[in-house]
């Protein structure tokens, strides 16, 4: 295929939904690890069209819901500060801490600015060299790199006015995470796409094989998700486990060799909290010590904060996959994402925004 619209080419997906429905003989809990799959799924109905048969749980990956509640007071917290610019992508500043968000902090007068590269970040501290410029460093693996080149860039050009909060984790830890609940009944895994494109595949086999699951490899387009969603099937179906790839236009199994070479030269791994999740064990990024300087944590005496989130919001249960969103009391009434409670209904990727968007039907009766 060569073009966007072939992967949603209705005659092909109509074939495809038919294979699904003709393979299926059981019931089935898979696991969609992105934010993104979920909004896809939902949008296109396939969360519907193979019920009972398919359930689909909603995975973990959405980098703007997991950061945690104390890392945003941080940045409030620096936000405060005199002659300091706060750098960010859009989604992050609406985004509640203890009390407030970046947003409500911008309308008081903050200097927060919203970037869409961490090279611009980069870009305003040179511009602005008697001021500091922080810049909230958000992602998983497919922003990462990018995020240590600009670190790696301000370091050669000796710019001393620019740091970041680093929120940076990494998937295959949260997935291990889920999996090894003793409440999760997952099945099956449809893998990230976008983030085995830079790690490859390696970290998917093994979890295939220490939890005996079908992992496929998995894009956005209705044509790869349905594509995921069969060849897992297949897998469950025979009672087999592996990893497929299905995503070979952009991933390969060793991933992008540069993009690693960068990340491992800047960033160690370390544990991190995430939001409404709690401390997951070797699924952060940090920078390491050659690059201390452009830690803002280091850099700026910041309080230590509370870690107190959103009371009732069961977002973690759902990022989990242990909860859907129409299964929260607030959804859809008081928690809107125009009133949004919890990240899962900030972000563009969040769970209950995918919910909120597309599923007119569960906001009417709820
Ligand atoms: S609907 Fe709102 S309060 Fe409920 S889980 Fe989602 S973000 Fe939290």
């Amino acid at each position: 295929m060569k073009y966007l619209s072939e992967y949603r080419e209705p005659k092909i997906i109509k074939s495809l939904i038919s294979e699904i429905k003709n393979t299926l003989t059981k019931e089935w809990n898979i696991m969609e690890v992105c934010g993104g799959q979920t909004h896809s799924l939902l949008k296109y109905g396939f969360d519907e069209i193979f019920q009972p048969k398919i359930n689909y749980v909603h995975g973990p990956g959405c980098p703007v819901c997991v950061t945690s509640v104390e890392l945003i007071d941080k940045v409030i917290y620096l936000s405060q500060k005199q002659n300091t610019i706060i750098t960010s992508f859009g989604d992050m500043l609406r985004v509640p801490g203890s009390d407030s968000d970046l947003l409500h902090q911008k309308s008081i007068g903050a200097d927060i600015r919203v970037v869409y590269s961490p090279m611009n970040a980069l870009e305003i501290a040179e511009n602005n060299i008697n001021k500091e410029v922080v810049f909230f460093a958000v992602g998983f693996e497919t922003t990462a790199p990018l995020i240590a080149s600009t670190v790696d860039l301000a370091y050669n050009k000796n710019i001393k006015n620019f740091s970041i909060i680093c929120a940076n984790v990494i998937v295959p830890p949260a997935v291990e995470f889920v999996l090894s609940d003793k409440e999760s009944k997952i099945d099956g895994l449809l893998a990230p796409g976008h983030v085995c494109t830079i790690t490859g595949l390696k970290d998917y086999v093994n979890i295939s094989d220490e939890y005996k699951i079908p992992v496929v490899i998995t894009g956005f387009e209705p044509y790869d998700l349905l594509q995921g969603t069969l060849n897992c099937i297949k897998l469950l179906e025979k009672k087999k486990f592996a990893v497929v790839n299905k995503y070979t236009r952009s991933v390969t199994q060793n991933g992008n060799k540069k993009a690693i070479e960068i990340m491992n030269s800047v960033f160690k791994i370390v544990d991190r909290n995430w939001r409404g999740i709690g401390i997951i064990p070797n699924s952060g990024l940090e920078l390491k010590e050659n690059y201390t300087s452009f830690n803002a944590e280091n850099k700026f005496k910041i309080p230590e904060f509370s870690k107190s989130e959103e009371k009732e919001c069961i977002s973690g249960l759902i990022l989990r996959g242990l909860k859907k969103p129409y299964e929260c009391k607030y959804f859809g009434k008081e928690c809107t994402p125009e009133n949004p409670f919890g990240a899962t209904m900030v972000s563009s990727e969040g769970a209950c925004a995918a919910y909120f968007k597309h599923k007119v039907n569960y906001n009417n009766q709820n």
